[in-house]
């Protein structure tokens, strides 16, 4: 019986690799057929009525490869719109098919770098990869020097690469995005930064001194409103963003695990590691003032991203958001890279 299923499976295994053989010009040109036509989600921008959020960076300055610096993507009216691009978050779009030569506009919060380190391999891809226009890019002040600084580092790239592709030298406008520097006037917390096909931004002045400027955006859609919080600790000046808010994608500290963790970093010897979450603590949103926050501002769905420390084991993750709700009535999301939410 086993040796008739032998010479079954012998004869099986011949006559697949005889046909494979016969075929392998076919089997060829299918395989390299569905390796070009592997591209992005065009539909991704469209598919959902309402708003359409991709975490697609929950990292902080910490660097990990199973998290990618600040980075939230979101989709409403048939548009996308790119917040924050910290290292990873080009590889994480890309893991995720999004169409990153379609964006409409990226904004950006603050300069600390985790929220920008690949906004200049972002523009510079577009340009390679055939993007139509020069991206569009908005942030607080000090973007357009920091922007000018990409153009420069990649000078020598766009010149080698100009020289090689003619098809690229007469595109050359796109490899320089334009800055678009967001202003307030005097005591002004809040400016309309984007209003088209229904869609409306608003950046706001939130509290993560010294870094001052630093922006959140609210987003608003078909009577839907979305507050991404940027880098900021729970403060008073948050609240008009977050009042009603359908969702909020927040910057979350657990404070109450820092605090636990300093002691232990200098019984191990970690004074530097030990001084660095000290200085921490003072301008990142802790979790339980957050949760009270997201309850009094009646915020419908809390999303934490930026999330201090990483929970990449199971003893974090299972205290990371202890007591939040207690004090939040809502649902509370700890984002992972890749998670797509809608609303
Ligand atoms: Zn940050
Ligand atoms: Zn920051």
């Amino acid at each position: 019986m086993i040796r008739k299923a032998l010479i079954a499976l012998a004869l099986v295994l011949v006559i697949g690799a005889t046909t494979a053989y016969v075929a392998r010009d076919s089997l060829l040109g299918w395989a390299i057929r569905q390796r070009i036509q592997q591209g992005p989600d065009q539909a991704f921008a469209t598919d959902h009525n309402g708003i359409k959020v991709l975490i697609c960076g929950t990292g902080t300055p910490e660097v990990s490869s199973a998290r990618a610096q600040a980075c939230t993507l979101v989709a409403a009216g048939g548009k996308l719109f790119l917040f924050d691009v910290g290292d990873g978050a080009l590889r994480s779009l890309s893991a995720s098919r999004i169409p990153v030569n379609d964006l409409e506009q990226v904004f950006v919060t603050h300069f600390h770098s985790d929220h920008f380190n690949d906004l200049g391999a972002l523009i510079n891809a577009g340009w390679i990869w055939g993007r139509e226009t020069p991206l569009t890019v908005a942030g607080p002040q000090g973007l357009a020097h920091v922007m000018a600084g990409f153009a420069e580092a990649y000078a020598l790239d766009e010149g080698y690469r100009s020289a090689n592709m003619p098809h690229l030298a007469e595109r050359r406008a796109i490899a320089g995005a334009v800055a678009r520097e967001i202003a307030f006037g005097d005591g002004q917390r809040s400016v309309r930064v984007y209003d088209r096909g229904g869609v409306t931004i608003d950046a706001v002045l939130v509290a993560h001194e010294p870094v001052r400027p630093a922006l959140g955006y609210v987003l608003r859609y078909k009577g839907r409103k979305l507050f991404i919080s940027g880098d900021t600790k729970v403060s008073p000046v948050n609240l008009p963003a977050m009042q009603g808010a359908d969702m909020v994608v927040h910057e979350s500290y657990a404070g109450h695990m820092v605090r636990r963790a300093i002691p232990e970093m200098r019984k191990l010897g970690m004074e530097f590691d030990a001084r660095v979450a000290e200085r921490t603590i003072p301008y990142h949103a802790d979790n339980l003032a957050l949760a009270r926050q997201a309850q009094a501002a009646g915020v419908k769905h809390l999303v934490l991203t930026h999330l201090i420390p990483n929970p990449d084991n199971a003893v974090v993750r299972a205290m990371y958001t202890e007591g939040m709700s207690e004090l939040y009535k809502g649902p509370i999301t700890v984002a992972e890279d890749g998670m797509v939410l809608t609303f």
